[in-house]
């Protein structure tokens, strides 16, 4: 452990940790970005963004996580490719962990480590994410006006996927595991009176046709009527699998706040690990000087334009907060 203490520390380097970055760097606070496991957050997944602001034509998602990341560098923003593995919040300065085995202290700390979205674990997902198989409905549904496309889940979320890609798609297939939703009746009943959208039950997907020139073209599913496909081809059961054609996949079985390392510390989370603000706050936890922004504290928008705004709100709120601490210890020193 090195002598030296943070003003901040950043973990992650998404849309939400890159804009934190930016607003601490320009208040002179010297961030340190912690970058974590995928460098530049889940926009580095996909390939053109046509919802943020200020690019009419649309923008490569790689270049626009490139260039939050120089444009705060150039306000002297640091970065380091490691991932916070665990904290002590107890005491200020806080104490991080490093996948380094580096242990760094920090005055505030801004956790914008994003909340991953859950992979079927399909032939040929890693290569089609981005390219036509998508985790994200609203970001990349305009993308399949006149396509037949795939849901796959049966949740709520499942639902609302489903019901907003009927604006664009030919037709939208829910495909569940088993044979009753595990959705909320209000969306059940939207999503089945909708005669844009067809269930395919007991059905699992194995496989994603295409390439990433030429996008989705197909699938290659599983269904058995006694439920658990996937489970009973496996052991060889009488199962029925077969291709069907498709422009677009969407993965809508949930999302993994990525807050394991706050587990042991007093920072309030939901019960699915999605951390808590004060309430009537914006970015404040419940630990004085921990701060939040992005996909980690929201599991409603979960867009690249939100996560930005929610990460600006934490570095504002980190600064403003040093600045009052910076202020009684200067009054305290007076009294002395
Ligand atoms: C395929 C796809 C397409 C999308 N398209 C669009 C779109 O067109 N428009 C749009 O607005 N949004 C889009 N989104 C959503 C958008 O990407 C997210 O809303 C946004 O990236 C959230 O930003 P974030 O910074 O909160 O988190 P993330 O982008 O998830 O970043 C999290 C960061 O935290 C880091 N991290 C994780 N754990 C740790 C740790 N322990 N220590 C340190 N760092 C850690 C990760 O390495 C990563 O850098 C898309 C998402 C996907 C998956």
């Amino acid at each position: 452990m090195t002598d030296q203490v943070r003003d901040v520390v950043i973990a992650g380097s998404g849309m939400a940790g890159l804009t934190a970055a930016i607003y601490a760097a320009r208040a002179d606070l010297e961030p340190l970005v912690l970058e974590g496991d995928e460098p530049g957050g889940q926009l580095t997944l996909t390939t053109d963004v046509e919802n943020y602001p200020g690019f009419s034509e649309g923008v490569d998602a790689f270049e626009l996580v490139e260039e939050s990341k120089e444009q705060a560098g150039r306000f002297g923003a640091e970065y380091d490719t490691a991932s916070v593995v665990d904290a002590d919040l107890d005491e200020r300065p806080f104490t991080l962990e490093l996948s380094t085995d580096e242990t760094i202290r920090t005055r505030a700390f801004i956790v914008a480590t994003g909340a991953s979205a859950r992979w079927v674990g399909a032939e040929n997902e890693d290569e089609m994410m981005g390219h036509g198989l998508s985790t994200c409905a609203t970001c990349d549904g305009a993308f399949h006006r006149g396509d037949e496309v795939l849901v796959i889940g049966g949740g709520d979320s499942a639902m609302e996927e489903a019901l907003f890609l009927t604006k664009f798609a030919e037709r939208v297939y829910v495909v569940h595991r088993r044979e009753e939703l595990r959705a909320s009746e209000i969306m059940k009943e939207r999503a089945m009176d909708d005669d844009d959208i067809e269930f395919m039950w007991n059905t699992e997907l194995l496989e994603i046709y295409g390439d990433q020139d030429e996008g989705v073209t197909g699938a290659r599913l599983v269904s058995n009527d006694d439920g658990h496909p996937k489970e009973a081809h496996e052991e060889g059961g009488n199962v029925d699998l077969f291709d069907f054609d498709c422009g677009g996949v969407f993965y809508a079985i949930g999302h993994t706040p990525n807050t394991g390392f706050l587990e042991d510390t007093d920072v309030r989370m939901d019960d699915d690990g999605y951390v808590q603000t004060l309430e009537g706050r914006t970015s404040e936890t419940d630990v004085e000087g921990v701060f939040v922004g992005g996909d980690v504290a929201d599991r409603h928008y979960q867009q690249a334009v939100t996560a930005a705004g929610m990460g600006c709100m934490s570095a504002i709120d980190a600064e403003e907060w040093l600045d009052g601490i910076e202020a009684e210890e200067k009054k305290a020193q007076k009294a002395d």
